[in-house]
Formats: structure tokens, sequence, C-alpha cells
């Protein structure tokens, strides 16, 4: 596989760390807050899949495993479309060997609407690009999208779904991701390990995993000029 969502974001936000995950995610310390606020984000998503009543997801994992069958995953969705079900969760795309994996496509009288679920009470930018992302891939597979929108969490915990359109500025990336997606792919097959100093996007816009590995790499190497 090429690029996901996750490893184009990740990427725009340092290159070394994209190269990081393709080479050594065993180096990864994923910060305990942040792994309860994935796995609510999950739950989440789950739940929000019956928020227009009926679904197919298109969900396969490897026998034996929780890995995720990306390419029986691409097969279940085209047939879905070909069927023409109404509400697809999970719905597969690759185009060029990029992935994505669009949360629920809803059918509408031109094609289909698209919903990102995100565990937040308001939308940021990065969600509306994560959108953008989703849109970049479906429509490069052919699969017309008309509106596009964010599944907030509301304050109703009854009916907690809130979507809150976002189709002018998330089709608004889609010259920013073609603008920088080629080049991350190459980037992340490069054999010697991407060489970025520390700095803001250690932090910006989420804290990064391999945070203790590249800051005591660099306290070594001041260390060494100061012998
Ligand atoms: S800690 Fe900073 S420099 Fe290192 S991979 Fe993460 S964002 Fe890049």
């Amino acid at each position: 596989m090429a690029l996901t969502k996750t490893s184009f974001m990740r990427g725009m936000q340092c290159p070394k760390m994209l190269w990081l995950d393709k080479h050594h995610p065993e180096l990864q310390v994923i910060p305990p807050h942040v792994q309860e606020r994935l796995d609510e984000g999950n739950d989440f998503g789950d739940k929000a899949m019956e928020m227009f009543g009926p679904y197919e997801e298109m969900t396969v994992y490897r026998k034996g495993t929780t890995i995720p069958d990306t390419k029986a995953m691409i097969e279940r969705t085209a047939d879905a479309i070909s069927r023409q079900v109404n509400v697809i969760c999970e719905a597969a795309f690759s185009n060029y060997n990029n992935y994505c994996a669009a949360d629920i496509l809803k059918r509408t009288d031109s094609g289909y609407d698209l919903y990102e679920v995100k565990n937040v009470p308001t939308v940021a930018e990065q969600h509306i690009k994560d959108a953008g992302f989703q849109y970049y891939i479906i429509y490069r597979c052919g699969v017309k999208i008309g509106k596009i929108y964010i599944v907030t969490h509301g304050q109703d915990e009854s009916n907690p779904f809130v979507p809150v359109e976002v189709t002018r500025e998330a089709k608004g990336y889609y010259k920013w991701i073609n603008d920088h997606i080629w080049n991350l792919n190459r980037r992340q097959k490069e054999a010697e390990e991407i060489q970025v100093e520390v700095g803001e996007q250690c932090a910006n816009p989420y804290e990064c995993w391999y945070y203790g590995y590249c800051h005591k790499e660099q306290q070594e190497s001041q260390e060494q000029d100061k012998l």
C-alpha cells in the first residue's frame, strides 16, 4: 500500500514520522491518554454507523487477525456500490495504491454523500483535511461525492451524532493533496532515515509518538558537539 489518510497526514506533519512509521514502528511510544482517546473514537465511530438506520459494513479482516484485508474491502465496496446499497460503512477505495476507508457513504440521487465521524465537540481544520483526503481518493475512483460532512459529538447522549457540512472546504483540499501525495510516497520509501530537526512540528497538530526517540538523538548529538 502507498499512503492512507493517516500516513499522508503524518507525513505532512513531519516526513521523518512517516519514514519511521514504515521502517521502525517499534520506536513508537503512544501516550496512554492518546491511546484512550483513540479507543473512545473507535467506539463512537462504531455507534455512528447506525445513524441512518440499516447499513452494510465493508470491514474484512485477514484470517485469524484484526488486520484489515484492504483488497477484500475494496472488492466488497465495489459490489455494494453496484447493488446501490443506501448506507455503506468503512467504504474502501484505492487509487495508485493510495487507500482510504470512508466512515459512512449515504446514497443520493446522483451518487453518495460522505460522512467522516470524529469524536469531538467541534470541527477543526485537521478534520476537514481528513475528509478532503477521503474525497480525493474516492473522486479518483470515479464515484461521485455530493456533500461532505464531519459528524461531531453533540451534547444529547441519546442522539449524539451532529453532522456539520464542510463540502466546499474539504473539496478545496484536492489540489493540496495532489501536490504532496506523490512526493510523500517517494520519501517514505527512501533507504536512509530522513533527517529532520526537532521543532514545532513535534507537537503540532498532534504530539509525535517518536518524541522520545528524536529528542534523545538530538540531545546526544549536542553532547557530542560539546566534547
Ligand atoms: S519527534 Fe519531531 S522530528 Fe521526530 S519524527 Fe516526530 S515530528 Fe519528526
